[in-house]
Protein backbone atom coordinates (compact mmCIF):
# COMPACT_ATOMS: atom_id res chain seq x y z
CA UNK A 1 0.00 0.00 0.00
CA UNK A 2 2.83 2.61 0.44
CA UNK A 3 4.28 2.16 -2.86
CA UNK A 4 0.38 2.98 -4.16
CA UNK A 5 -0.16 5.99 -2.05
CA UNK A 6 3.47 7.16 -3.19
CA UNK A 7 1.93 6.78 -6.53
CA UNK A 8 -1.00 8.12 -6.01
CA UNK A 9 0.07 11.08 -4.76
CA UNK A 10 2.94 11.74 -7.24
CA UNK A 11 1.17 14.81 -9.70
CA UNK A 12 3.76 14.66 -11.84
CA UNK A 13 3.00 11.46 -13.59
CA UNK A 14 -0.08 9.59 -14.47
CA UNK A 15 -2.18 12.88 -13.68
CA UNK A 16 -4.78 12.96 -16.36
CA UNK A 17 -3.34 16.05 -17.83
CA UNK A 18 -5.30 17.22 -20.75
CA UNK A 19 -5.74 20.71 -22.81
CA UNK A 20 -7.95 23.03 -22.90
CA UNK A 21 -8.06 25.22 -26.20
CA UNK A 22 -7.72 29.21 -25.44
CA UNK A 23 -9.86 29.69 -28.66
CA UNK A 24 -12.65 27.95 -28.87
CA UNK A 25 -13.24 25.86 -25.40
CA UNK A 26 -12.20 22.27 -26.63
CA UNK A 27 -11.05 20.05 -24.33
CA UNK A 28 -8.67 17.38 -25.72
CA UNK A 29 -7.07 14.23 -23.77
CA UNK A 30 -4.39 13.26 -24.24
CA UNK A 31 -2.95 17.05 -24.14
CA UNK A 32 -2.40 18.24 -27.65
CA UNK A 33 -0.03 20.88 -29.48
CA UNK A 34 -3.09 21.93 -31.95
CA UNK A 35 -6.79 22.28 -30.99
CA UNK A 36 -8.56 19.45 -33.64
CA UNK A 37 -11.78 21.87 -33.99
CA UNK A 38 -10.40 25.18 -34.50
CA UNK A 39 -7.25 24.07 -35.97
CA UNK A 40 -5.51 27.40 -34.29
CA UNK A 41 -1.94 27.06 -34.72
CA UNK A 42 -1.42 29.60 -31.80
CA UNK A 43 1.55 28.88 -29.76
CA UNK A 44 0.68 28.73 -25.85
CA UNK A 45 -3.20 28.78 -26.57
CA UNK A 46 -3.93 25.36 -25.55
CA UNK A 47 -3.78 25.58 -21.70
CA UNK A 48 -2.98 22.42 -19.84
CA UNK A 49 -4.54 21.59 -17.16
CA UNK A 50 -5.51 18.05 -15.24
CA UNK A 51 -9.00 16.40 -15.34
CA UNK A 52 -10.94 16.04 -11.72
CA UNK A 53 -10.53 12.48 -12.33
CA UNK A 54 -14.44 11.85 -11.86
CA UNK A 55 -17.01 11.31 -14.96
CA UNK A 56 -19.40 8.75 -15.64
CA UNK A 57 -19.42 5.24 -17.70
CA UNK A 58 -20.79 5.74 -21.11
CA UNK A 59 -20.56 2.36 -22.38
CA UNK A 60 -18.73 -0.70 -21.16
CA UNK A 61 -17.50 -4.65 -21.80
CA UNK A 62 -16.84 -7.31 -20.35
CA UNK A 63 -13.70 -9.02 -21.48
CA UNK A 64 -13.10 -12.54 -20.25
CA UNK A 65 -9.80 -13.20 -23.18
CA UNK A 66 -7.68 -11.08 -21.04
CA UNK A 67 -3.77 -10.38 -21.93
CA UNK A 68 -1.36 -12.21 -19.76
CA UNK A 69 -0.40 -9.59 -17.80
CA UNK A 70 -4.32 -9.14 -16.93
CA UNK A 71 -4.56 -13.08 -15.64
CA UNK A 72 -4.84 -12.54 -12.12
CA UNK A 73 -8.13 -10.55 -12.59
CA UNK A 74 -9.97 -11.83 -15.25
CA UNK A 75 -12.70 -11.10 -16.36
CA UNK A 76 -12.67 -7.63 -15.87
CA UNK A 77 -14.75 -4.93 -16.97
CA UNK A 78 -13.37 -2.33 -19.74
CA UNK A 79 -15.34 0.81 -19.68
CA UNK A 80 -15.56 4.00 -21.91
CA UNK A 81 -15.97 6.86 -19.67
CA UNK A 82 -17.20 9.92 -19.98
CA UNK A 83 -15.03 12.49 -18.15
CA UNK A 84 -16.74 15.77 -16.11
CA UNK A 85 -14.83 18.18 -18.71
CA UNK A 86 -16.35 16.27 -21.95
CA UNK A 87 -13.80 14.00 -22.97
CA UNK A 88 -13.49 10.40 -23.69
CA UNK A 89 -11.12 7.83 -22.19
CA UNK A 90 -11.25 4.14 -21.61
CA UNK A 91 -9.79 2.46 -18.74
CA UNK A 92 -10.82 -0.87 -16.46
CA UNK A 93 -12.87 -0.27 -13.91
CA UNK A 94 -12.31 -2.55 -10.31
CA UNK A 95 -13.91 -2.90 -7.23
CA UNK A 96 -17.02 -3.87 -8.86
CA UNK A 97 -18.99 -6.69 -10.20
CA UNK A 98 -19.40 -6.88 -14.05
CA UNK A 99 -23.23 -7.71 -13.11
CA UNK A 100 -23.20 -4.09 -11.19
CA UNK A 101 -22.02 -2.27 -13.63
CA UNK A 102 -24.70 0.36 -14.78
CA UNK A 103 -24.41 2.58 -18.03
CA UNK A 104 -24.39 6.47 -16.41
CA UNK A 105 -22.58 5.18 -13.31
CA UNK A 106 -20.12 7.78 -11.54
CA UNK A 107 -16.82 6.51 -11.35
CA UNK A 108 -13.48 8.03 -10.28
CA UNK A 109 -9.74 7.99 -11.26
CA UNK A 110 -7.51 6.12 -9.03
CA UNK A 111 -3.97 4.69 -9.82
CA UNK A 112 -3.50 0.82 -9.48
CA UNK A 113 -0.89 -1.29 -10.41
CA UNK A 114 -1.21 -3.12 -13.93
CA UNK A 115 1.71 -5.38 -14.61
CA UNK A 116 4.84 -6.14 -13.48
CA UNK A 117 7.55 -7.80 -15.48
CA UNK A 118 9.31 -10.44 -13.85
CA UNK A 119 10.85 -11.13 -10.48
CA UNK A 120 11.52 -7.11 -9.31
CA UNK A 121 11.55 -6.24 -12.54
CA UNK A 122 9.55 -2.81 -13.45
CA UNK A 123 6.63 -2.16 -12.19
CA UNK A 124 3.56 -0.54 -14.17
CA UNK A 125 1.05 1.62 -12.72
CA UNK A 126 -2.49 3.43 -14.78
CA UNK A 127 -5.57 4.64 -14.07
CA UNK A 128 -8.35 2.78 -13.32
CA UNK A 129 -11.64 4.02 -11.97
CA UNK A 130 -13.78 2.60 -9.16
CA UNK A 131 -17.77 3.65 -8.42
CA UNK A 132 -18.19 6.23 -5.68
ZN1 LIG B 1 -10.06 25.42 -30.58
Amino acid sequence: MTTARFWRDNQTRYNLMATRCGNCGKVTFPPRNVCPVCHRKSMGKMKRFQLNGEGEVYSFTVVHEAPSAFEMQKPYVLAMIRMDEGVMLTAQLIDVEAADVKIGMKVKATIRKIGEEGPGGIIHYGYKFTPF
